[in-house]
């Protein structure tokens, strides 16, 4: 079984300039990975006729595929086609058929097309067009050696569009590996903890375990696996993702199609309950969170944003009291604030979040990072007390996390 190397070149002084991200190749990877393959290198270049050259020379020793994006479009700056000709010692010849279709791609539209269009039709002998269902530039397909080269827009669209219609089905003939995986995401449990609980990693032999930690979405595991077989290849996947599931569970929330918002909306929606949230510290970043995900007016009632004291007492009834004896971060504010929230809201269970993000503000006795969540429903109220170490924009997104963890925890049991 030789799995097939794939190497990914993306093209593009935009890239290297910090003014465009490099979607394009995590898209790809993405999309190679889903379908069964994955990238063995990944690199970027600036639109330099030299610097590609050597980049081409490079990976062409030692890649079975390599795929190209970026810098086939019809100005000066898109120097792919003649880099990957000149590479290949063939030459450029104007393709009537390419241009009359190019033409009338715009003609269809009643458009005029634009100036230097013909270069778009100055295509490799020795190479296959690869159609653009979304614009004008063909991509570049060569096979040489036994080794295939991709050549694909920069546009996201048009590169997309080839990739899905195009490079995948060719790279179906070649496959003599599957790489698969399967994905299985946490929440409220830390990287070493989640690792001490799964043991020896050697255990899942001959599958491959990877932690991945995100501030927003917990810790990811990802098992995966090559073969010559899917069927077997996914067999011993399941093996191994239940090995998994059986230590450690209960942490996790969903498999890659889900979101921590999307099974807590789901699990509301299940009980037929309504949600209300009071934040302080996150400013409404957990609402936020969950009303990204479409159909949240379901069970999602209301949000408050309480950052004064004054929002507090006004918006949820928060006793004065309690804040100038304990101060807005404590226990006792935060129980005040979910039970004030969940009695305003009239709703079946509320959260609220109150914290220190910093950078300033922090005491010897109420550091940077603490913060409280307070959880109330019709049992009566939780507050868990946690001490992040992040920068503000980090302790905002661990809080709004920590409370829709506790959210879903509750609505787990
Ligand atoms: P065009 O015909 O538009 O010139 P092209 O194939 O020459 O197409 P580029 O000039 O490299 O492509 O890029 C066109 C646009 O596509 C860029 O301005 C950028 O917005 C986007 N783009 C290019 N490369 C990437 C990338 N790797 N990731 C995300 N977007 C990209
Ligand atoms: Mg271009």
């Amino acid at each position: 079984m030789a799995e097939l190397k794939i190497e990914l070149i993306a093209i593009g002084d935009e890239i290297l300039l910090g003014h465009t991200l490099d979607t394009n190749s995590h898209w790809i990877a993405r999309r190679l990975v889903e379908n069964g393959f994955r990238l063995r290198w990944q690199s970027v270049v600036g639109d330099n006729e030299s610097d590609l050259h050597h980049q081409l020379k490079r990976a062409w020793k030692r890649a079975d595929v390599l795929i190209l994006t970026g810098g086939l479009g019809p100005t000066h700056d898109d120097i792919t086609r003649p880099v990957a000709a000149r590479f290949f010692e063939d030459e450029l010849v104007d393709r009537s058929d390419l241009r009359e279709g190019i033409r009338e791609r715009f003609t269809l539209r009643g458009l005029e097309p634009p100036a230097g269009y013909e270069q778009l039709a100055q295509f490799p002998t020795g190479a296959e067009p690869i159609p653009n269902q979304h614009g004008s530039a063909p991509g570049i397909h060569y096979s040489r050696d036994g080794r295939e080269l991709f050549s694909l827009p920069g546009v996201p669209i048009e590169m997309r569009g080839m990739v899905d219609g195009y490079l995948l089905h060719h790279l179906e003939v070649w496959r003599e590996g599957v790489f698969s995986c399967r994905i299985l995401k946490t929440t409220g449990v830390g990287e070493s903890h989640l690792s001490e609980l799964i043991g020896d990693p050697g255990a899942l032999e001959p599958v491959r375990l990877a932690f991945l930690p995100s501030i927003d979405h917990g810790v990811t595991l990802r098992l995966s696996h090559v073969g010559d077989d899917p069927d077997a290849v996914s067999e011993v996947l399941g093996l191994a993702e239940r090995y998994v599931r059986d230590k450690v569970g209960k942490y996790i929330y969903a498999d890659e199609e889900r979101s921590l918002e999307a099974t807590i909306l789901d699990e509301l929606r299940r009980r037929d309950w309504k949600l209300a949230l009071a934040e302080s510290c996150t400013g409404g970043m957990a609402s936020s969170r969950l009303v990204s995900i479409p159909g949240s007016s379901d069970v999602f009632e209301r949000g408050f944003v309480t950052y004064s004291n004054r929002a507090k007492t006004e918006l949820l009834a928060v006793d004065e009291a309690l804040l100038n004896r304990y101060g807005a971060v404590s226990a006792e504010v935060a129980q005040a604030m979910a039970e004030g929230a969940h009695l305003r809201a009239d709703v079946d269970i509320a959260v609220s979040i109150t914290g220190i993000a910093g950078p300033s503000g922090g005491t010897q006795d109420k550091p940077v990072g603490l913060t409280y969540i307070g959880l109330a429903d019709r049992d009566g109220t939780d507050v868990r007390r946690f001490r992040f170490s992040g920068d503000r924009d980090t302790n905002r997104r661990r809080s709004a996390q920590a409370a829709l963890n506790l959210l879903w925890q509750r609505l787990s049991e």
